[in-house]
C-alpha cells in the first residue's frame, strides 16, 4: 500500500513545499520569486529524482562529487539544473567547472584560487556562494566571519570567479526558531560585503535554510533554501 502511494506522494510532497515556501515568502513581504528551492538529492535514486523533476523540481544540488557526475549524465535529457551544495575537494574542481551553474560551499581562499584556475583554463567565469561559519563551530567548514573581510580583497580579485552571495548550515538545534539569530547574521555580513562594491563581488544570493528550517530563513533572507528530506524523505545511507 505505502509502495504504491510512493509516486502520488513524492509529487504531494514537492508540491506541499513549494507551498509552505509561497507562503513564507508571503509572510515576509517578499515575492516567491526570489527564492529558489535547491532539492537537495544526495543519496537519492535517479528515478525518484526523475519522478521529483516531473513533479515540479527544477534545480538540484549534490553533495559529492562522484555521485554527482553520475547523475547529471542520467538526467541530463531533463535538463535540470545543478548546483554543487557539498565540500568540494580541489582534486575534484576540474569536474566542477563548466557542470554546475553555482557551487555554494567555497570554504578557503584555497579553494576559490583553485577554482579561479581551473575556470581561466577553461575560459570560463564559475558563479560561486562563500561558506561561513557563522557560529564559529570548531568542527565545520567555512569562513569565519572576521576572517572572511580580511580575505575579501584577495578573493574578489580571482578574474574568473563570481562571488554572488553566502550560504552557511547553523548548528544543529531543536526548533528551527533557533536558527534565526543565525540566518539574520549571515544576511548582514551580505549587507556588509556588498557596501565593499568590489565589482565580482555581487552578493544577491543567501542560501541558508534546509527541511526543519527553510521558512524561518525565507523570513530572514534566505533566496536558495536547500531541501532533501521535507520532499526525499528520510535518507537511510
Ligand atoms: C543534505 C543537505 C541539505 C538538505 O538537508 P535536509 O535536512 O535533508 O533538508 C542541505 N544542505 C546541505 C549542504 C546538505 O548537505
Amino acid at each position: 500500500m505505502m509502495e504504491r502511494d510512493a509516486d502520488d506522494s513524492l509529487a504531494r510532497r514537492v508540491h506541499r513545499v513549494l507551498d509552505r515556501l509561497h507562503c513564507a515568502a508571503e509572510r515576509a513581504g517578499r515575492s516567491s520569486e526570489t527564492v529558489r528551492l535547491v532539492a537537495a538529492t544526495k543519496t537519492v535514486q535517479v528515478e525518484r529524482i526523475r519522478e521529483g523533476l516531473q513533479a515540479g523540481l527544477s534545480l538540484l544540488g549534490e553533495n559529492r562529487m562522484q555521485e554527482a557526475l553520475s547523475k547529471v549524465a542520467l538526467l541530463q535529457d531533463l535538463s535540470p539544473r545543478w548546483h554543487f551544495i557539498g565540500q568540494l575537494q580541489r582534486r575534484k574542481v576540474r569536474d566542477a567547472i563548466g557542470r554546475f551553474e553555482l557551487i555554494h560551499s567555497v570554504d578557503s581562499v584555497e579553494l576559490a584560487q583553485e577554482i579561479d584556475r581551473r575556470a581561466g583554463a577553461a575560459g570560463v567565469a564559475q558563479a560561486v556562494l562563500l561558506e561561513v561559519n557563522i557560529a564559529g563551530e570548531a568542527s565545520k567548514a567555512g569562513f569565519q566571519p572576521d576572517a572572511l573581510m580580511r580575505d575579501l580583497a584577495s578573493l574578489g580579485a580571482l578574474p574568473h570567479l563570481r562571488i554572488q552571495g553566502l550560504m552557511t548550515i547553523p548548528p544543529p538545534a531543536a526548533q528551527p526558531e533557533e536558527a534565526r539569530p543565525y540566518f539574520r547574521e549571515l544576511r548582514g555580513l551580505g549587507a556588509r560585503i556588498r557596501a565593499e562594491g568590489i565589482p565580482s563581488v555581487t552578493m544577491q544570493e543567501l542560501s541558508m535554510g534546509m527541511s526543519h528550517d527553510f521558512e524561518i530563513a525565507i523570513e530572514e533572507g534566505a533566496t536558495l533554501v536547500r531541501v532533501g528530506t521535507a520532499i526525499f524523505g528520510a535518507r537511510h545511507v
